[in-house]
């Protein structure tokens, strides 16, 4: 279980650190809607130290670790890995991150800059887990889920508190949707202080696993291919005990967009509102400006990390074609 008590005592342990992002208007409703629109509030992750909101539940759950453990381990896609990284090095911590063969150069390298080791393994998050869980077997590591732990999902669910007291007429929330950490916590807390709010989680149509889970009723695999929103990839643990069912009891809905929908919302945001951010940060935009949510008049989304691969953020953002597996988004010059 986590409740709003759990939200308000990460508030306390992330305090100062990773902490009071901006929450900014985004240009693009009046450029894109015209300006009956309504307005996209953006909520800043992109400004964490290290790029991206996970930092949140990682310090939250590495403050409520025991005294004298040998070290902290996970799986992650890039952005997990480097919150555990950061906060583990700031406890003075050892830390080994797992990661598959399809996360980016640039994500492996920032994590080692950051003091940790990294190991590779396998195709998919799910092998990657396979060597977290070892090294928690053999070496007694502690293993931070990126997602399916109460005090990670708690830290993740802050952004909603700092959104809703900036702006307490938001009325919908856009929230990117992997293995639903961040969508559980934030909609814990959204649903306590405004529970009319619309709670909309949206991830890429390619490999999208909790929408599938959600679907079935139960936690299900899909399997992995390359996405622009590679951060969102991944399955959500057969065995999964929180994130599943506090999304698939709290959220309203699910939408899932296309690489295509994504390429354009990276172009707007970067265009528009001259912002630098992952394709996991604007699937609440690219829905939106595909017309997959109606939209209201106070709507929110996370911007959720900046950690791009520069050199295809620079194909998209100058209208070259990218190849992404077996996909090809075809070059599509901005406007
Ligand atoms: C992890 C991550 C997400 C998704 O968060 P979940 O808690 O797994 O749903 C979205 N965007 C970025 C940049 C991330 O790193």
């Amino acid at each position: 279980m986590v409740v709003m008590k759990d939200i308000l005592a990460a508030a306390r342990a992330i305090h100062g650190v990773a902490d009071a992002t901006p929450l900014v208007p985004s240009l693009v409703p009046s450029t894109v809607f015209g300006r009956n629109g309504g307005a996209l509030w953006l909520k800043l992750e992109t400004c964490q130290p290290m790029g991206a909101f996970k930092l949140r539940g990682a310090l939250n759950a590495i403050s409520h670790l025991p005294e004298g453990v040998p070290g902290v381990t996970c799986c992650s896609t890039g952005n997990h890995g480097r919150a555990v990284a950061y906060a583990a090095a700031a406890r003075g911590l050892r830390s080994v991150i797992c990661m598959s063969e399809l996360v980016p150069k640039a994500k492996v390298d920032g994590i080692r800059a950051l003091g940790a080791e990294v190991h590779i393994y396998g195709r998919s998050q799910d092998d990657a887990q396979i060597e977290a869980a070892r090294l928690s077997a053999e070496e007694g590591l502690i293993d931070i889920s990126p997602f399916d732990d109460p005090h990670v999902i708690a830290g993740q669910g802050t952004i909603a508190l700092e959104m809703l007291a900036a702006c307490p007429e938001l009325d919908a929330l856009l929230i990117p949707l992997s293995g639903g950490g961040l969508a559980a916590g934030m909609a814990v807390a959204a649903r306590a202080l405004s529970p009319d709010m619309r709670l909309i989680g949206v991830s890429m149509d390619r490999g999208a696993a909790m929408a599938a889970s959600m679907r079935a009723g139960r936690p299900v695999e899909v399997e992995e291919v390359p996405s622009l929103a590679d951060s969102l990839g991944g399955g959500i643990g057969l065995e999964n005990r929180h994130s599943f069912r506090l999304c698939r009891d709290l959220l309203d809905e699910v939408v899932l967009v296309t690489e295509t929908e994504i390429y354009v919302a990276m172009q707007a945001l970067y265009h528009e509102d001259r912002m630098v951010a992952e394709g996991a940060s604007v699937v609440g935009l690219a829905a939106l400006m595909a017309g997959k949510v109606t939209p209201s008049p106070q709507m929110g989304t996370v911007l959720t990390g900046r950690n791009v691969d520069m050199a295809q953020f620079t194909q998209v953002i100058t209208g070259q074609g990218v190849t992404l597996g077996d996909l090809t988004v075809k070059g599509l010059p901005y406007g």
